[in-house]
């Protein structure tokens, strides 16, 4: 292999180069030889060159040292260095995978490690973005990202959404801004025929959640005619569907203020407002005072942030997801559909589908699960990396036994 870029290097351990060589893309910081490369000389978001002990180049990526994930590669072998072209040809390849996959331009247009670029989330609006950088190394090419996305899509706004918690770990900033243009107001998302407005400064992450649109859809043939609620609805994508393929009354909880605003704007500028109403609320309170109001729905999603963030955290979230969906359960009708997910990326398919099961059992419910949900494909998976496989859920029936 013929190396033509030159980047300090970061020398990994005897042995420490098989799982990198095996396709991971992520360096940890107790595999680096830190008597030959100390960490404290690199700095966040330097390009590096990590080597095999025998100085073999591995791969090209950027370090950082105050990380547990201390560099993540970009480039296999070092035949390129991590320019604007590089990033352009990312962003380019991403491009053209949504466009083949989606009619209209709204989509998550890159999806970090899924996508070959660490660090890095695009969602698109038509002609506005809105990014995410997580990681010293990408804020480092913001430059070449902007250049890049002006020659490819040249959208008419940027919105630079950097306000996540994971930026502190990286030593970065907070920032919500503008690098150019102006947000149009309201920002619109269409799905499925219905436009949603959305406020990504006010919003969660980018201001939507793209990944659940599959599983959007894959509710409508159980909606027309039911009860529909919509737990941890945000903006209500779910419910307002729902509303809009027949279901005869739609209640979206969320405990946010803002989202509980657009459901209600949301569900007005698309004439769903007789058969859609929205609550702020805490869920689990919810579902309790439901059940003592004797309230049933004939369809219900759960759709929660995730519950466990930290594998420390798992025995009580899914502690917490079993209870979520046993009382979820009690307000449903019999013969009703259960759609039930995940975000927690520590917490598999197959936890969720044993939280449900236990469940169902629990309150003597026969459960059968008729479909498996995932994130939309513009959220692909990178195979060595188990973290870029987080959302899953269940459709289910659930009836008496
Ligand atoms: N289903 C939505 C996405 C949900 S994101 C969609 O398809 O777009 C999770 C939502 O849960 C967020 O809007 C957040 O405000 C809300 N949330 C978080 N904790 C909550 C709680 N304890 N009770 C109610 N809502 C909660």
């Amino acid at each position: 292999m013929s190396v033509v870029v030159e980047y300090p290097v970061l020398s990994l351990r005897r042995g420490e180069d098989r799982r990198v060589r095996a396709g991971h893309p992520w360096i940890f910081s107790n595999e680096v030889d830190c008597d030959r490369t100390p960490l404290s000389a690199f700095e966040p978001g330097e390009a590096v060159a990590v080597c095999d002990a025998e100085g073999e180049v591995i791969g090209l990526g950027y370090a950082n040292p105050n990380s547990l994930i201390c560099a993540r590669l970009l480039v296999r072998g070092a035949r390129r260095p991590i320019d604007r072209a590089l990033i352009a040809e990312r962003l380019a390849r991403a491009l053209a995978l949504r466009e083949r996959a989606f009619e209209r331009p709204y989509y998550r247009l890159v999806h970090g490690e899924g996508d070959g670029l660490p660090g890095l989330v695009l969602d698109r609006f038509g002609e506005v973005i809105v990014g995410q950088i997580g990681t010293a190394g990408m804020e480092r090419l913001r430059p070449e990202i902007e250049a890049a996305l002006c020659e490819l899509i040249a959208p008419r706004a940027l919105l630079w959404k950097n306000d996540s918690g994971v930026r502190a770990l990286e030593g970065l900033p907070e920032r919500v801004e503008i690098a150019f243009g102006t947000l149009p107001e309201p920002l619109l998302v269409e799905e499925y025929g219905i436009a949603f407005a959305i406020d990504p400064r006010r919003g969660q992450k980018t201001g939507w959640y793209y990944d659940q649109r599959d599983n959007r859809r894959r509710l409508l043939p159980w909606v027309e005619g039911k009860r529909v609620l919509d737990l941890f609805s945000y903006v209500g994508a779910f419910g307002l569907l729902a509303a809009r393929h027949g279901a005869r009354q739609v209640l979206c909880i969320d405990d946010s203020a803002y989202a509980v605003e657009a459901v209600i704007d949301n569900a007005l500028r698309n004439g769903l407002a007789t058969r859609v109403s929205a609550e702020r609320g805490e869920a689990f309170e919810v579902l309790r005072t439901l059940r003592a109001e004797r309230q049933r729905f004939d369809v219900i999603v759960l759709d929660p942030p995730a519950f466990i963030k930290r594998r420390k955290d798992f025995k009580e979230g899914a502690i917490a997801y079993r209870r979520l969906n046993e009382m979820a359960l009690k307000v449903l009708n019999p013969g009703g559909i259960l759609v039930s997910c995940s975000c927690s990326f520590h917490f598999g398919r197959a936890d969720l589908l044993a939280a449900l099961h236990q469940a169902a059992r629990h309150i003597d419910r026969h459960l059968r699960v008729l479909a498996e949900l995932q994130q939309d494909l513009d959220h692909p998976v990178h195979p060595a990396i188990e973290e870029t496989e987080y959302l899953k859920g269940f459709l289910c029936h659930v009836s008496l036994p």
